[in-house]
């Protein structure tokens, strides 16, 4: 049996249901495939389960890409205020959190709930369940499943990322790209927590579970990249949201450089003579912004050469420029997103159609665009979905 459709949408999440639903109110006859037997897992366990599904602050530069360019015409033509009166529009309550982060107040599946909504009101047709064996281009191009085949003019592929395979993360999307010809950047795991190695772990991760507001930088071919935010020791290296920022940006063997005491001078009580010069004394200066474990254990890993002012000025810069080489990363069993993917130069930014696949739409995570922590990776899937959607 062959299913008849004017545009047909492999996977289910975020930025697929978004591209039915705007292909749908325009009256398209879209079909969403989707493997697995539910839709949108990823939203579901999204944000803790609350789905930080957009950023009130969101601009080009939250983003990552070969070219950092190519976001801005679909974000600026689907934006965070767009997504906030649909969020409205069903009644749903929501709290910005930190930084702009919007997440519900109650739970993701407000969320997932409604898209399915708006999918049934724009008669978007879904097959969950849906196993895709092979793709082929005739006049049409033909989706052949165990148990039906569905054609289209237009095939847009959603099919995510690599990260989290549990949520039914697959390397479709990629595989497809290169059946088409379509060339991909090479994929890497971003917002994952970064492992260090035996001699480091051994230093620090039996702080596991302390953590600190610092300044994690790096440096790229295209210059420094910092955030500001919480770091967190784990059992296995470091997380929390300024390692996870950080971690997009970063390759072996690039070092991470941490800024422990950001804004503060951690030696400016010794310039009072009465300061006692000793490591009681400046375990207690450090006590003053860092976990009390993290400062003693920073001190006692590096004390100073001397109590000179000059021994004292090196301990200042290496306190704001602390050094750590991860030995890698949690992989994508850990990463919140997939950095890399379908190469921008391949797509149209105002539709995201393959510029020489006609019909061949690709949106979502599987593209080269990567978003920072905090809401912005579902509002590059709202955005880019809806420019596809829009030019179905
Ligand atoms: C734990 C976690 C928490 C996150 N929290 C946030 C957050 O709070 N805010 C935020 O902005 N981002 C968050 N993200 C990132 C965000 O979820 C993704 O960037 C976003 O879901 C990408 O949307 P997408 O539609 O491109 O891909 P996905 O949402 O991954 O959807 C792809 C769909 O395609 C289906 N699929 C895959 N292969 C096939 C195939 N072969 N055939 C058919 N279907 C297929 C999948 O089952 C899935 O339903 C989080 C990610 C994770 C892992």
């Amino acid at each position: 049996m062959t299913h008849s459709f004017d545009a047909l949408i492999l996977g289910g999440g975020a930025a697929g249901l978004m591209c039915a639903i705007e292909a749908g109110k325009l009256g398209r006859r879209v079909a969403v495939l989707e493997h697995s037997d539910r839709l949108g897992r990823k939203i579901l366990i999204s944000g803790g389960g609350r789905c930080n599904f957009t950023n009130v602050h969101c601009r080009p530069e939250n983003f990552i890409s070969s070219n950092p360019h190519f976001a801005k015409s679909a974000l600026a033509r689907y934006t965070p205020a767009d997504f906030i009166a649909l969020v409205q529009k069903h009644g749903i309550r929501y709290h910005e959190k930190t930084l702009g982060q919007l997440f519900c107040d109650r739970s993701a599946r407000d969320i997932l709930g409604m898209l399915e909504a708006e999918c049934r009101e724009a008669s978007v047709n879904i097959f969950l369940s849906t196993k895709i064996q092979q793709v082929e281009r005739t006049a049409d191009f033909l989706v052949r499943a165990p148990n039906a085949d569905f054609r289209a003019p237009k095939l847009v592929v959603a099919t995510g990322g690599l990260s989290v395979p549990k949520t039914g993360a697959t390397s479709f999307g990629y595989d497809l790209a290169r059946q088409f010809g379509v060339a991909i950047r090479e994929p890497w795991p971003g917002l994952v927590p970064l492992t260090l190695g035996p001699d480091d772990c051994s230093r620090y991760c039996d702080l596991a579970g302390v953590s600190a507001e610092v300044v994690a930088s790096l440096m790229t071919p295209n210059g420094p990249r910092q955030f500001r935010e919480k770091m967190l020791i784990t059992h296995r290296g470091l997380s929390g949201p300024a390692i996870l920022q950080i971690s997009s940006y970063w390759k072996k063997p690039r070092p991470l450089q941490i800024d422990l005491a950001p804004e503060r001078e951690v030696t400016a009580a010794f310039r009072d003579p009465t300061t006692p010069r000793n490591p009681g004394a400046l375990r207690a200066e450090l006590r003053k912004f860092l976990p009390h474990r993290l400062s003693d254990r920073w001190v006692d890993l590096h004390p100073p050469t001397s109590w000179t002012n000059r021994a004292l000025a090196d301990l200042e810069r290496h306190a704001h420029t602390w050094t750590l080489s991860p030995s890698g990363t949690e992989g994508y069993d850990k990463a919140e997103v997939t950095a890399g993917g379908v190469d921008t130069a391949e797509l149209s930014a105002k539709t995201m159609e393959c510029r020489n696949v006609p019909g061949l739409f690709f949106i979502g995570e599987v593209v080269d665009v990567t978003g920072h922590l905090g809401g912005f990776n579902f509002q590059w899937a709202w955005a880019s979905g809806a420019a596809a959607g829009r030019a179905l």
